[in-house]
């Protein structure tokens, strides 16, 4: 074993051996990868193998596709069969608004160049003649899914990983993790220690054991899984002889099952709602290849329902029944990337579909760790969307909900009740009080509507029971004056005699003046976005900067990878210790006037100005600022003042017919100005150009980061370019990654839409090739159905932005 090396991957699963092989494709040959048992020794060895490309995720989908397609390459370079069995296969619904979920998919499949077919449950039958196709109204074909080898997959990644360079050490356990202060790590194991420039925790099943190493509480837990094996069956025999193949894959969403051919017989599996953990507080060590119990009664609801639906299990022997654990993170996606706070600690962790996703986690980690990016918009699975409230509790009830829903629907309009709730604001009894419908916002509630009494939230793919309502809070804003909470957001404090200097290196617009706000993208360093800020100079070494709440940890990594060495700068997230309310609308002003004796008029308290402000006897800052696109005021607090705060706003408002809003009305308001959002609009697929953040980057001042790939896209204008437009839609609206199409292609895709509510207009963003970024005559594909969608270059609302500036 080396004593030093460039990196030290620690697990030998499917993951480990993936980000090894993956370093050394990127060029990085001095890297060792420790494993306490024999490879696969983990949850690898006995998964089932199943591989598919389809996500309800188009970035999730986009690495399974990937990885999937890597598949022959590993094959070729490391001599090494990975048994690959691409059958096809079939995902079948049985209600209409499952198939409505699979013409979404289906869609939004088109613009990353999946070739699946939307079919009828006859023609499903035909494919995979064990269905009884009167449980189902149709199917998705994918031909693209299959089975391969677990093992033999796990040693192809291996084998090329050793022929690029790597060195494997086996029967080794890693047993601690200490930092030098070069921030490099003494890798502590059983035989011996290696110096690692870089540690890579792939500890899969002992994920969560490997974070303590270094003091992290990583949100992973590991569930039971079964699937079981039957005995030969004659059927498949037939089918095997009358098509001269192997019986197609199949996923039954209404059953929570999926099932393929196993030799000359079947396997079933399923995601049971009562699912169990495994090991919720601590893996042991000694566990190894040994399987769990089997739990038949636990899965019995599903098996009924599959052996009705496959008739042909009926009369099928079951031979074995595997249960394993496995990992997962409370979304279900994949915890990769540097962790804030820690130098050179990288994670690979709760990839719970190995080989479907191990391929791209391999290839964005190795690019992280190389070139300092992933490569590719990897905001899904970056272990920095959740904080630190993400602890073991918080984890183990939403990864139990998440295991439980594998194979539910999650309408574009639900929230989901696990580990809520987590964190409120002392205005959150207020705005229940006032029939609030909460929403979950990076751990906060946040009110989404409001509802009168009696009215509930029906989930849906189209326009449901808040329809009205949202109109009525939209109304509200455009004609006299709403409130809402901005406590969601996120917000820093930067202090500093370097703060100044260090913000313009940090983000694309000028720097503003004290007491003025602007708003700035920040990108990376090929000149993408990485963030969408509003920054705030509220003393002469003294700024506030708020973003997107949901990245707050994300953009700590890279604020603090990049402070200067010589304290110059502070930066502190200031979380909940700041909480926010808004007033918006034409008579804002005249309620803020009536709680604060200073001089808030339209000349003494411009547009864009920021004040320290004092509202009667609470303390408060204030920007003139307004998501919705209105004259409005965003009223900074400690949060011992929301409370009063919030009662003189609705207090002083009263005359004025003050009606607080949600974040619904806020989404559906700001589509009215074409207002773009992080993680939708924004993200590091695009440059500032192409999202129409141009006007907010100032390439005349100082070299800042990204400046040069500002450049070069305003040069050459860029490959795509964000627009707005209003969709003919019938009583659904998009939500997001529909496909975009131009003379029967499908060009482009939306970010995110909805109702404009005061416009009466259904409106979609989108990116579209610049070249055709003036045409007018696009159609976007909603639930399967095309609609006429025409570009709307200004806004709907104002587009002069009068009303802001007053
Ligand atoms: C019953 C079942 C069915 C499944 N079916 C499928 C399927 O059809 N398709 C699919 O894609 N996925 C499936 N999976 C999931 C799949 O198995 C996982 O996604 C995959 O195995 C995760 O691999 P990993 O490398 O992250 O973790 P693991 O396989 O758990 O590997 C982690 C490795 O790290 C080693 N290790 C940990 N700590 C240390 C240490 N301190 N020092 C040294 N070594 C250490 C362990 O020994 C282990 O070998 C299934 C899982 C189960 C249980």
């Amino acid at each position: 074993m080396k004593s030093h090396a460039q990196a030290v991957v620690i697990g030998g699963g499917v993951v480990g051996c993936s980000v090894l092989y993956h370093l050394t494709k990127a060029g990085w040959k001095d890297v060792v990868l420790v494993e306490r048992d024999e490879l696969t020794s983990g949850s690898t060895w006995h998964a089932a193998g199943g591989f598919h490309t389809l996500n309800g995720d188009p970035n999730v989908a986009k690495l399974q596709d990937y990885t999937v397609n890597l598949y022959k390459e590993l094959e070729e370079i490391s001599g090494q069969s990975c048994g690959l069995h691409l059958t096809g296969g079939v995902q079948l619904a049985g209600t209409k608004e499952r198939m409505e979920w699979l013409k979404n998919a289906h869609a939004r499949g088109r613009y990353l160049g999946m070739k699946t077919e939307i079919i009828s449950a006859s023609d499903a039958k035909e494919l995979m003649p064990l269905i009884d196709e009167k449980h189902f109204v149709g199917a998705l074909y994918d031909e693209i899914e299959g089975h391969l080898d677990p093992s033999g997959t796990t040693h192809a990644y291996a084998k090329a990983a050793r022929i690029g360079g790597a060195e494997i050490v086996r029967h080794t356990k890693v047993e601690d993790l200490t930092q030098r202060e070069d921030g490099s790590w003494n890798v502590i194991t059983d035989k011996g220690n290696i110096h690692a420039d870089h540690v890579v925790n792939a500890g899969g099943l002992w994920a969560r054991e490997v974070g303590r190493m270094v003091g992290l509480e990583l949100p992973v837990l590991a569930m039971e899984h079964m699937y079981l094996l039957t005995e030969d069956m004659p059927e498949v025999a037939e089918i095997n002889a009358a098509t001269g193949k192997e019986v197609i894959h199949a996923i039954d969403f209404e059953g929570e099952l999926y099932l393929r051919q196993e030799r000359g017989g079947m396997l079933m599996g399923t995601y049971e709602r009562a699912g169990r953990p495994w090991s919720p507080k601590q893996t042991p060590w000694d566990f190894g290849h040994e399987l769990l119990e089997p739990d038949l009664d636990r899965i019995a609801p599903s098996l009924e329902v599959g052996f009705e639906h496959f008739p042909a299990f009926q009369n099928a022997g079951i031979k074995q029944i595997i249960n394993g654990p496995f990992t997962f993170a409370p979304d279900g996606n994949p915890l990769v990337g540097p962790v804030q706070g820690l130098r050179n600690y990288w994670c690979a962790c709760a990839v719970m579909a190995g080989f479907s996703q191990g391929g791209g986690v391999g290839l964005a980690l190795s690019n992280w760790m190389v070139d300092g990016d992933p490569g590719f918009d990897v905001w899904c699975m970056d272990i920095a969307r959740f904080g630190d409230w993400a602890n073991l509790a918080y984890t183990n009830a939403k990864v139990c909900e998440n295991y439980s829903r594998r194979f539910r629907i999650r309408f574009p309009n639900e929230e989901l009740p696990a580990a809520r709730p987590l964190r409120t604001t002392p205005v959150y009894d207020a705005m229940l009080a006032h029939g609030a419908v909460m929403g979950d916002s990076w751990g906060l509630e946040q009110a989404l509507w409001f509802a009168p009494d009696g009215v509930e939230d029906v989930f849906s793919f189209r326009r449901s029971t808040d329809f009205d309502h949202v109109a009525a809070e939209c109304a509200a804003v455009r004609e006299k004056v709403g409130l809402s909470e901005t406590s969601a957001f996120a917000k820093y404090e930067i202090t500093g005699p370097g703060a100044e200097t260090w913000l313009s290196h940090m983000l694309a617009n000028k720097m503003p003046r004290e007491g003025r706000i602007v708003l700035t993208p920040m990108l990376n360093e090929a000149g993408k976005l990485i963030g969408d800020f509003t920054l705030a100079k509220a003393g002469p070494e003294l700024f506030y900067l708020f973003g997107a709440g949901s990245a707050e940890k994300y953009h700590m990594r890279w604020f603090e990878a990049h402070l200067p060495e010589d304290n110059s700068v502070v930066i502190r997230p200031l979380g909940l210790s700041l909480v926010g309310l808004t007033v918006a609308g034409p008579k804002a002003c005249d309620v803020l006037t009536k709680v604060t004796d200073e001089d808030v008029s339209n000349e003494a308290f411009k547009f864009m100005d920021f004040r320290q402000l004092d509202l009667g006897t609470i303390p408060a800052r204030v920007g003139r600022i307004s998501y919705t696109g209105d004259l409005g005021y965003e009223i900074w607090v400690a949060p011992e003042y929301q409370r009063p705060l919030f009662d003189r706003l609705m207090q002083a408002g009263e005359e004025h017919g003050i009606r607080l809003f949600g974040t619904r009305a806020l989404m559906s308001l700001r589509l009215e100005k074409n207002f773009g959002t992080w993680a939708r609009e924004f993200r590091p697929l695009y440059g500032p150009f192409e999202a129409g953040l141009g006007r907010f980057v100032d390439l005349t001042k100082n070299a800042f980061i990204g400046r040069d790939g500002a450049m070069a896209e305003k040069e050459n204008g860029g490959k795509r370019k964000l627009v707005s437009m209003v969709v003919e839609a019938g009583d659904a609206d998009v939500i997001g990654d529909e496909p975009i199409w131009h003379g029967g292609e499908v060009v482009g895709w939306v970010t995110s839409g909805g109702y404009a509510h005061n416009a009466g207009l259904s409106m979609a963003q989108g990116y579209v090739p610049a070249a055709l970024a003036e045409d007018n005559v696009f159609e976007i594909e909603i639930l399967g159905e095309r609609h006429q969608a025409r570009v709307q270059a200004e806004p709907v609302f104002d587009p002069e932005a009068e009303r802001m500036r007053g």
